[in-house]
């Protein structure tokens, strides 16, 4: 026996910038593993979202300190689909559009937003059989995540594929601006102050350009299947 004794099984972390196939993944291996996935970056953007609606900028710091206080984020499984529900209310389509996307790039580098989460973000992932995906997972939400990661893929690739999700979605967008936004949006979460998007040192580094689902999928199940047999 080695390692941390979790409750429901080990801590999965998956970082990286926007594009890089996080979410697709994080749903297929935690389908795989009988895991949970946790969206964090749906709940900065749940966060930037009630901001928006409430006419609050995004350095208002003790405006924002208050709406997290007030606002209790869920995530309702039904079978494939997971919900995000903010203060009961289903946004999980409202947050994913590109406009919020740049939004929640401003408003997670704020303070009070990232302590706030990071609460609730550990409170949610402490038992373990989870899969917690975001920038900050293995640096600092759970430095002693048991399995890390970090997927890249170049920023021609991660534009390209956030323009056919947003292409498929019926958003009129071309291809050069949103692989501009993609890279606007990663030097935004590489340069702030506090907990910025980076490698933690520990984490296994794959690279998706050129690698389909299934390979990076398989990958990362050989990894976790064998360090729950080592724990
Ligand atoms: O992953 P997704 O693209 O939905 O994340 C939206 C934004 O939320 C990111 O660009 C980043 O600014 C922020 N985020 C973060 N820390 C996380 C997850 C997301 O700062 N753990």
């Amino acid at each position: 026996m080695s390692g941390k004794q979790r409750v429901n099984g080990v801590i999965v972390a998956i970082d990286g910038p926007s594009g890089a196939g996080k979410s697709s993944l994080t749903k297929l291996l935690a389908a795989r593993l009988g895991y949970v996935h946790i969206d964090t970056g749906a709940m900065f953007r749940a966060v930037a979202l009630m901001a928006r609606r409430s006419g609050i900028a995004c350095e208002d710091d003790p405006a924002l300190a208050e709406l997290c206080q007030r606002l209790e984020i869920r995530f309702q499984r039904e079978g494939e689909i997971c919900r995000v529900l903010a203060n009961g209310e289903d946004v999980s389509t409202a947050i994913r559009s590109e406009e919020i996307g740049l939004l929640t790039s401003c408003i997670s580098a704020r303070k009070p937003v990232r302590d706030a989460l990071l609460a609730m973000q550990r409170k949610m992932g402490e038992e373990g059989g989870v899969i917690l995906e975001g920038r900050d997972i293995g640096t600092v939400v759970f430095p002693d995540a048991e399995v890390k990661f970090f997927l890249s893929a170049s920023a021609e690739e991660r534009g390209r594929r956030r323009w056919k999700e947003l292409t498929e979605r019926g958003e009129t967008v071309s291809l050069q601006e949103t692989i501009e936004k993609v890279i606007c949006r990663d030097r935004q979460d590489e340069s702030r102050e506090h907990a910025p998007l980076r490698k933690a040192e520990d984490a296994i580094v794959i690279d998706s350009t050129s690698l389909s689902i299934e390979q990076v999928l398989e990958v990362m199940e050989r990894t976790v299947r064998e360090k729950v047999a080592a724990n």
